[in-house]
């Protein structure tokens, strides 16, 4: 018979949003005139960008003619699309990375967990709690974990607390790691960190040799001009760090799929023998194997995102969401509650009210208010207490949901 990864059985049984369905399928049949607000999902709600469409449906026509076919594109992207991005997001910020360094994919969610295909057993890893759960889960697949202790640790994992305490800012770890898992603007606590703070970890990497891995999904989030969008903004990254970029939310592409990762050419590592590769040639070598590419279709979509009518189109986008954050922090600490990130994420962070655990806030606000968030202790041990909401949803529905938890 065949074998299986058992590592899959270490897993904590995909627990939070089957368990977020189950208590909202209980509360409905209990409720069918309920009308529910889901505040809850990572999932942008606005139509794409007009000049993204155009581009994808001009696309779609020259693919219809014999000479405008494309067949399989490079594994690595369009070099046009690997320009564009290069120049606009990395040199325009005077960040020193080039076209060759882009990688173009379907999804940062798959570059996060495929990056560890390149990286070797016996990584000493650090991540946040709380966490986006695919750094955790991919790790623990792979089979860098222990089992997860009664209270949700993996065995083997360091874990660094994001907690009101420190401001939600990772702090180094006291014992060496080798790969450390950040994520500014941050999922779930809508933390940002500046560029001092991201300026302590490349030094810390850079004495310690370790690799961070950074996650800058929510970069185009960030609203005050002297925030670091990229982590290459720090000198000395270009030799300890991985970026993770994705138009996901920044132009929803979520359904479309595209994202890129940045692997500097100065990027080393050392084999078991101690012989020292560049992680480039390993990262080129793995996407050519097992990756296709983006459809052509899609990367002229995302192109389209770099004109001058898709850049004041995703701004557009982007200020619609963050002005729902500003309505949810804004009504919500004028009513009391202790609320957190918000200002450079779509992701407001709240403190549960009356020493409510996450999951009784999270009960308390489906019966009373009909309206689903999600529970901070899904996304760890140290998110006990806590509550995300969402900024990805209507005006209308921010506004009602608002009124709605502000009366309870
Ligand atoms: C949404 C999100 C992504 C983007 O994932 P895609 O696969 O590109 O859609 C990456 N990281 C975090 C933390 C996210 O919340």
């Amino acid at each position: 018979m065949v074998q299986v990864n058992s590592n899959y059985l270490k897993l904590k049984a995909g627990y939070l949003f089957p368990e977020i369905a189950r208590r909202i399928n209980a509360f409905c049949k209990l409720h069918p005139e309920a009308n529910l607000i889901r505040l809850g999902i990572g999932d942008v709600t606005e139509p794409l960008p007009d000049a993204c469409c155009k581009a994808m449906q001009h696309a779609i026509q020259e693919m219809a003619t014999q000479d405008g076919f494309h067949g399989y594109g490079p594994e690595q992207g369009y070099l046009w699309l690997r320009e564009a991005i290069a120049q606009n997001d990395f040199q325009s910020r005077s960040c020193n990375i080039s076209a060759e360094e882009i990688f173009v994919s379907d999804g940062s969610k798959c570059d996060s967990s495929n990056i560890l295909d390149i990286l070797g057993p016996g990584n000493r890893i650090a991540v946040t709690d709380p966490v986006y759960p695919v750094y955790v889960d991919s790790n623990v697949m792979t089979g860098h974990t222990g089992d997860a202790s009664s209270l949700g640790h993996y065995a083997g994992l360091t874990y660094i607390p994001l907690n009101a305490e420190n401001g939600f800012q990772a702090e180094l770890p006291s014992k060496p790691v080798d790969l450390i898992y950040l994520c500014f603007p941050n999922n779930p606590t809508g933390a940002i960190a500046n560029k001092d703070q991201l300026a302590k970890w490349v030094d810390y990497a850079r004495r310690n040799q370790s690799l961070i891995l950074f996650d800058a999904a929510y970069e185009a989030f960030i609203q005050d001009p002297s925030l670091p969008h990229s982590i290459f903004e720090i000198e000395g990254a270009r030799e300890c760090s991985i970026e993770f970029r994705s138009f996901s939310k920044k132009a929803g592409f979520t359904g479309t799929r595209c994202a890129y990762t940045v692997i500097p050419k100065s990027l080393k590592g050392k084999t078991e023998n101690g012989e020292i590769i560049d992680l480039w040639s390993l990262w080129n070598r793995r996407q050519s194997t097992k990756f296709n590419g983006v459809s052509y279709i899609v990367q002229r979509g995302a192109e389209a995102v770099f004109s001058l009518e898709g850049q004041s189109q995703t701004k557009k986008l982007v200020r619609f969401y963050m002005d729902n954050a500003a309505l949810i922090r804004n009504k919500l600490s004028n009513a009391g509650y202790k609320v957190y990130g918000g200002q450079h994420a779509p992701y407001v962070w709240v403190e549960a009210p009356n020493g409510y655990d996450s999951w009784k806030f999270f009960d308390f606000l489906l019966n009373e208010a009909n309206v689903v968030g999600t529970p901070g202790s899904g996304f760890g041990v140290a998110g006990e207490g806590f509550f995300r909401l969402s900024a990805f949803n209507s005006r209308e529905n921010v506004e009602q949901a608002m009124k709605r938890i502000i009366s309870i």
